[in-house]
């Protein structure tokens, strides 16, 4: 017997199951969400390092993360399952003047898009929340309370529990093999999807395969420019040298940024000698270069102690303009994507999720403009381009 579904969703990451959540709740029920995985979170999610801000540069990412960062500080009411979500803040510390007019062009935009606390704040407030920075070339910074952390797969577990409990169903390790499309050039539409379960019928598949979206596409004949580039964090041993409780701090130098991870510290720096690939192994060459940057910033830090058998690599799903990719494909009628998220997947996936769901159900999305977000603004040229990417 073939099975059915009004709604398939590939990949049950954060992501996926955010949009399983805003369909049933919506009243979509039959709804079945496709893993190749034995469980939940082995891809880009697993790897998080949990980091929720809404200070972008770009009106749809502030605008995202606005929605996003409320739904993560009632997600525990709302959704029936914790989330972990800790304002402990974002504070960004700019060493030249460029950089501080970057960071005051980016807050006047969130706060007329409606953040409320995001602030500048001075060298002496810097060094009131992290008192061991070395701060004489900082000139000041932004810092905004309601940013923060989230627990993600708390977060993805949440969603997913609370869609099934209204009748999605999930199949775990059970990759997909194929999309069927019907028609001819111009009228292209999705029939069903083939896995090693057997073939299931439909009319609307959702792509939310994160960095593995753009084979997806390619299974139905669409093209996706999302690519997979590696992303590094090395977590210290426990560490009292530092507060208890401290913001994400960002050396906008060098793109250096740490938080603290229960008794220790985690360290993350973008490296830009990076480049594209499936790639998931730890580059153990990459805890000397990183700590370089960890000691020049917080001296102290030079002598904490790190386990390079505890870090991690996972990977990133980046788009040309490093914003999400979110609607219909124009080439095949009934395929959605909720791709490309640019590093940004944990911190939008409220967002993502509700809108999915709103251009399924009703061709439009209350949160925001959505077409702005369509992958056809890559053949017209409107891209959307977020430089406040970490
Ligand atoms: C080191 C690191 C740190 C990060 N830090 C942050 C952060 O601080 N804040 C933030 O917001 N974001 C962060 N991100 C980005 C974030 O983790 C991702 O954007 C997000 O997890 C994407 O979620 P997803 O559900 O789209 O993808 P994934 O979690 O990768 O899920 C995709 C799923 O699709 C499945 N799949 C793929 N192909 C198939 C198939 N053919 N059939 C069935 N299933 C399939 C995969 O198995 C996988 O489970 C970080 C990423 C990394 C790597």
């Amino acid at each position: 017997m073939t099975e059915t579904a009004d709604v398939v969703i590939i990949g049950s990451g954060i992501v996926g199951s955010s949009v399983a959540y805003h369909l049933t709740n919506a009243g979509c029920r039959n709804v079945l969400v496709i893993e190749r995985e034995p469980h939940q979170g082995k891809g880009s999610t697993g790897k998080s390092m949990g980091g929720v801000r809404a200070q972008f540069s770009t009106p749809a990412n502030i605008l995202m993360s606005i929605y996003s960062i409320d739904f993560f500080s009632k997600f525990d009411e709302v959704v029936g399952h914790p989330a972990d979500y800790r304002p402990h803040g974002y504070l960004f510390c700019a060493t030249n003047e460029r950089h501080l007019a970057y960071l005051e062009s980016n807050r006047m935009r969130q706060l007329a898009l409606g953040l409320k606390d995001v602030q500048q704040v001075s060298r002496e407030d810097i060094l009131g929340f992290v008192p061991q920075l070395r701060v004489d070339d900082v000139i000041g910074g932004v810092f905004c309370p309601t940013d923060g952390f989230v627990d993600p797969h708390s977060v993805m577990m949440g969603f997913m529990l609370n869609a099934r409990e209204l009748g999605a169903r999930l199949w775990l390790d059970t990759a997909v093999e194929g999309i069927e499309v019907e028609g001819h050039e111009g009228d292209r539409r999705i029939t069903g999807v083939t896995t090693k379960r057997g073939r299931v019928s439909t009319q609307v598949i959702v792509n939310a395969a994160g960095p593995w979206a753009a084979a997806v596409a390619g299974m139905a004949g669409a093209d996706l420019p999302v690519h997979p580039l590696r992303r590094q964090l090395v977590p210290t041993e426990p560490f009292d040298r530092l507060p208890k409780r401290f913001p994400m701090v960002i050396d906008m130098s060098t793109g250096f940024h740490f938080r603290r991870e229960g008794a220790g510290i985690l360290l993350a720096w973008n490296d830009p000698e990076e480049t594209p690939g499936f790639k998931m192994d730890f580059d153990p060459a990459f805890t000397e270069k990183i700590l370089t940057h960890a000691a020049n910033r917080v001296p102290c830090l030079a002598e904490a102690e790190v386990n390079p058998r505890r870090a991690w690599a996972g990977l990133y799903e980046m788009t040309p303009d490093h914003h999400a990719i979110i609607g219909p494909s124009p080439d095949v009628k009934g395929l959605y994507f909720v791709n490309g998220f640019s590093g940004h997947g944990v911190m939008h996936s409220p967002a993502s999720g509700r809108i999915t769901a709103d251009l399924i159900l009703h061709g439009r999305s209350g949160l925001l403009d959505a077409p702005q977000l369509s992958v056809e603004r890559f053949a017209t040229g409107q891209l959307l381009k977020e430089t406040a990417v970490l």
